[in-house]
């Protein structure tokens, strides 16, 4: 069998100033070509001109410099959000989003090809789990993007197709690269991982000294409830699940966000809001609503206007803060894992 080349971008400076030295070569070369990889986000081995030809001739042979390739671009008409379907290098196929803010932009990062975990209303999860995404197949997606448009981006929320704290290793590689002060040193602060409620590593998560917020998708303020939406939910309850958020904030002394899809008749009513105002009282916390983005495989709807309005409202009565996210990109496959279902054509998601 062919031996693994090695994944250069997913490595830290002290393991590629170790493999460096392997190849016969002075220290001080791991540090040109970690700053070529993930200050300037080189995508070839050709660009990184202070290297020695016969240093990257070696390296070709032994190693890998992953670089995602754009397939598809989709520009929102209505708001400048960019939807991005990347090849990986074994052909796989994901889904990356800029959105664009008034206070800077922001990348949606995809951890895994498609998803095992099942949410109802989710259009990721429909063909289940393919792969696990590398770190630095998490990183390129940022990178490329960046080199798309020519700026800076301010913010990154793994928010896109995959469940971080299902992969979990690779993902406390991509967020330390990230945010090295060697490499594109986003602040920690300005990251936010979302979890459907993994709760053994929430904890684990609460408990590596990291700045990055923790976004948890409640969905339901019952237990009966969001079993119905989140197959997650037969293997950790509600009240573990609060423990966990609690426990993050303890640790961490970082607010928590608890995301919120809207879906009409089931979960949008008065009572629903006050059921979840009960949940968080005395939280350091803050609610996402999304009203939910109808997938084609399923009847879930959104509730109208007012209603979405009212239920914040309801929340703030109790107490409660909320914002109603901003729907981007709905004219481009706004829902996760849409664009990627229609490309492969497993799914239309428009009629
Ligand atoms: N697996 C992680 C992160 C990926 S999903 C998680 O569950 O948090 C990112 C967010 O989008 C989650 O809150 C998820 O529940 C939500 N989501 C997925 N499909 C949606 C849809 N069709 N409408 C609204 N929100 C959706």
């Amino acid at each position: 069998m062919q031996q693994e080349k090695t994944d250069l971008k997913s490595m830290d400076l002290a393991e590629l100033t170790a493999y460096v030295q392997e190849q016969g070569e002075k220290p001080f070369r791991a540090k040109q070509l970690y700053q070529w990889m993930h200050q300037k986000q080189a995508s070839s081995f050709e660009e990184m001109t202070n290297l020695p030809r016969a240093f990257l001739e070696k390296l070709k042979t032994g190693a890998t410099l992953v670089c995602l390739r754009p397939e598809t671009v989709q520009v929102s008409a209505q708001d400048g959000t960019r939807k991005y379907l990347f090849a990986l290098p074994d052909g796989n196929v994901i889904e990356s989003v800029l959105m664009r803010y008034r206070h800077g932009s922001s990348v949606c990062v995809s951890s895994q090809v498609g998803c095992r975990m099942g949410c109802r209303f989710c259009a990721s999860t429909l063909d289940g789990l393919v792969r696990n995404l590398a770190p630095s197949e998490m990183l390129d997606q940022v990178y490329r993007i960046m080199a798309d448009i020519g700026e800076r981006i301010s913010n990154v929320v793994v928010m896109g197709t995959g469940e971080p704290l299902d992969n979990y290793d690779n993902l406390l590689r991509f967020l330390s690269l990230l945010t090295d002060e060697n490499g594109l040193h986003i602040s920690q602060r300005s990251v936010t991982v979302s979890t459907c409620g993994i709760v053994p590593r929430m904890r684990a998560l609460a408990d590596e000294g990291l700045q990055i917020t923790l976004a948890l998708s409640l969905h339901a303020s019952a237990q009966e409830k969001r079993r119905e939406l989140m197959p997650v939910a037969n293997r950790y309850g509600m009240e573990e699940i609060m423990d966990a958020c609690r426990y993050y904030v303890s640790r961490t002394g970082r607010r928590v966000t608890f995301e919120y899809s809207l879906v009409a008749g089931v979960n949008d009513t008065a009572e629903d809001a006050r059921q979840l105002a009960g949940l968080l009282r005395g939280m350091n916390c803050h609610v996402n609503l999304i009203p939910v983005n109808p997938i084609r495989e399923r009847d879930f709807r959104q509730p109208g206007r007012a209603a979405v309005a009212d239920f914040k409202n309801q929340l703030e009565k109790y107490g409660i803060n909320g914002t109603i996210r901003r729907e981007l990109g709905r004219d481009i496959d706004g829902a996760c894992g849409q664009l990627r279902r229609r490309y492969l054509g497993s799914g239309k998601t428009e009629e």
